[in-house]
Formats: structure tokens, C-alpha cells, sequence
């Protein structure tokens, strides 16, 4: 499993398949990106933690959701 492009302190829980190359998140700054108002909603999840934080964007987001 990748870890976090963004802390290198974690491994992934989703990866963002809308950046190129593709870019993984670790469950932690993921949801950061959703309490910032700019979620990553274009990914595939990685496990388990990409299942949970497909529930924190239903909980955090309006957007409408891609996948699940
Ligand atoms: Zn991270």
C-alpha cells in the first residue's frame, strides 16, 4: 500500500485518480481536504480506511458522491 503524498506519515486509505499521476491520501489529510471544503471526490478507495472515508464524505459533503 502507497503512503500519504502529503505527510509521508501514513499509509494511503484512498487515491485520487483524478490528478496525474494519481495522488494517495492517508485517512487523516483525506478528510482534512473534506473539512476544507475541497474533497477529493474522483478516487479509488485502498482497504478498509477507503470505505471509511467514503462515510466521511457522505457526512462532510454535499457534493453528490461517484462511488457507493
Ligand atoms: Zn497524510
Amino acid at each position: 500500500m502507497p503512503e500519504c503524498a502529503n505527510c509521508h506519515a501514513a499509509p494511503a486509505a484512498i487515491e485520487d485518480i483524478g490528478a496525474e499521476p494519481p495522488r494517495p491520501w492517508c485517512p487523516g489529510c483525506a478528510t482534512a481536504l473534506v473539512r476544507a471544503g475541497d474533497p477529493v471526490l474522483d478516487y479509488c478507495r485502498l482497504g478498509v480506511d477507503g470505505d471509511a472515508y467514503a462515510r466521511v464524505l457522505a457526512a462532510g459533503s454535499t457534493e453528490a458522491l461517484l462511488f457507493g
